[in-house]
């Protein structure tokens, strides 16, 4: 089946000192680990030839396809909230972009592809686990309608890669509206470099906010876009872990896959990452980083904002006073529509609020509750009541809940929320099950049976196992960045 892949390239035909171009380093023994084969349909790629030896070749960094033009990004960013001027694509390789059946224009970026430039010491490498766990979370959040980049493939490469140990490495295909980052801007205007600057707003805009004009209008777009992005993770329990400014994408895509967890049992300090000890990135304290990443990329924009300092000062502020506004409204209807509720009245947020109180008290599972709520919005509370066991918390909640449904009868509730509450969500416990069993045992049926569950996270699974948190609690969890 031959490769044939009308790639764009727009971004390797912006100025050079945007990227480096340069090849991925070919790997020993490439191996198709997994294929998305939805995805490569919306792509308009032929899964066939994407599976043949020369479609596996490219997605190993083998082959570079005809037409592509591979280069790695420049970027900068603000780590753990220190700056470094110097990031970039350490392992990862742009192939170019491809026309999705959207219309609109998709990354395929080879991550685990070798070193570039921007290495800085690291090998450029990816390991197995670590790639199937990027493709199995964004895949998840994909099903749960939130906005991320994707996971085309993954691919063994037959290379053991040095971590604490020797591990298999292997090179995932992401797939992304686009890379550009906050960082991507840090960089260039670390260097004053506004030419730069202005080409990437103008690009930006081009690429993702046709509709807004200049960097004001890009950064109320993306003000506007990351303030729903991060009220979409809080309402599933979502904890990226590692929300540097390279981190934080400009399309308002969830980028980087790293250390990132599902929350079970409801704490609002929930922290995973082992790198993360002052609980930077803890769940309850997302909104208050994307609004501190949001000002990072409002400070690099400055000098296209206004000729005069204080002016431009003075327009970035009243942008990103407004994310505020926009983090509230997406949080507190997706808390409402949670509970049942397609408006939002007076008195609601204090109902909200006593209801994750109680989920404190109780150390309830997030997920389950409010599962489980719609069973009790058609009065059976038992499954509910089960995640409050020896808390007297909800028997005051439930009747003021009831009390407001009545004030707002909704004929299909409980379909609705049975639409708006997953059932399922990546599990840590079955994450960790399915990605040992890949890496260690070359056994990909637990990473399958767990995928296919999660690509329909509203249906009750067929195996309960997999909508349930692990007995034991997982008491010290940590995750790790897997670089
Ligand atoms: P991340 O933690 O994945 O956001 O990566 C932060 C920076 O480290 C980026 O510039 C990456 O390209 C770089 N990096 C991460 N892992 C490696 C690696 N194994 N080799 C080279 N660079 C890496
Ligand atoms: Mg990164």
């Amino acid at each position: 089946m031959a490769l044939s892949i009308p790639f764009a390239n727009t971004y390797a035909h912006l100025p050079e000192r945007l990227f480096a171009r340069l090849a991925p380093t070919p790997v020993s023994a490439p191996r198709l680990l997994q294929l998305n084969l939805p995805l490569a349909e919306a792509l308009g790629l032929d899964p066939a030839a994407l599976a043949s030896l020369d479609g596996v070749a490219m997605l190993a960094g083998n082959l570079v396809p005809p037409g592509a033009d591979p280069i790695a990004q420049a970027y900068a960013g603000h780590q753990f909230g220190h700056f470094n001027p110097q990031l970039g694509d350490g392992r990862a390789i742009l192939l170019g972009e491809v026309i999705a059946h959207d219309g609109q224009p998709r990354d395929l970026q080879l991550k685990g592809s070798g070193p570039t430039p921007w290495s800085r010491g690291g090998d450029g490498r990816a390991a197995i686990g670590p790639v199937l766990r990027e493709y199995l979370i964004s895949e998840a959040m994909h099903a749960l309608g939130i906005p991320t980049t994707r996971s085309l493939a993954a691919v063994a490469s037959g290379d053991e890669v040095f971590r604490e140990v020797p591990v298999w490495g292997a090179v995932l295909t992401r797939v992304a509206s686009s890379h550009l980052r906050v960082g991507t801007f840090q960089y260039f205007a670390a260097r004053r470099d506004t030419e730069a600057l202005a080409t990437l707003v103008d690009y930006a805009l081009a690429r993702h906010y046709p509709g807004a004009e200049g960097a004001a209008g890009l950064l109320a777009a993306v003000v506007a876009r990351q303030a729903a992005l991060v009220a979409r993770w809080m309402l599933v329990g979502f904890i990226h872990g590692v929300m540097n400014t390279d981190n934080c994408a400009i399309s308002g895509e969830t980028i980087d896959y790293g250390p990132c967890a599902f929350m079970d049992a409801y704490d609002p300090n929930t922290v995973f990452s082992s790198i993360d000890r002052a609980g930077r990135y803890r769940y309850g304290h997302q909104p208050r980083i994307v609004q501190w990443n949001l000002a990072r990329l409002a400070e690099a924009l400055l000098p296209l904002l206004s000729d005069d300092e204080d002016q431009a000062v003075s327009q970035a502020q009243d942008i990103l006073a407004g994310f505020a506004d926009h983090f509230q409204a997406a949080w507190r209807t997706g808390l409402n529509a949670k509970l049942g509720l397609h408006t939002v009245r007076d008195g609601d947020e204090a109902l909200v609020q006593e209801f994750l109180q109680a989920m404190t008290e109780a150390k309830a599972d997030f997920t389950l509750s409010f599962r489980h709520l719609a069973a009790a919005a058609g009065g059976d509370a038992t499954a509910l009541r089960d995640q409050f066991l020896g808390t007297a918390a909800l028997d005051a909640w439930l009747p003021r809940w009831h009390a407001r449904l009545a004030a707002e009868p909704m004929p299909e509730r409980q379909q609705a929320m049975l639409h708006t509450n997953p059932a399922v969500i990546p599990r840590n416990h079955l994450v960790e099950e399915a990605l040992a069993a890949a890496a260690e045992r070359d056994d990909l049926k637990p990473f399958e049976a767990l995928l296919a569950v999660l690509r329909s996270p509203f249906a009750p699974p067929a195996d309960p196992r997999y909508a349930l948190p692990a007995a034991d609690g997982m008491p010290g969890y940590q995750t790790f960045c897997g670089t």
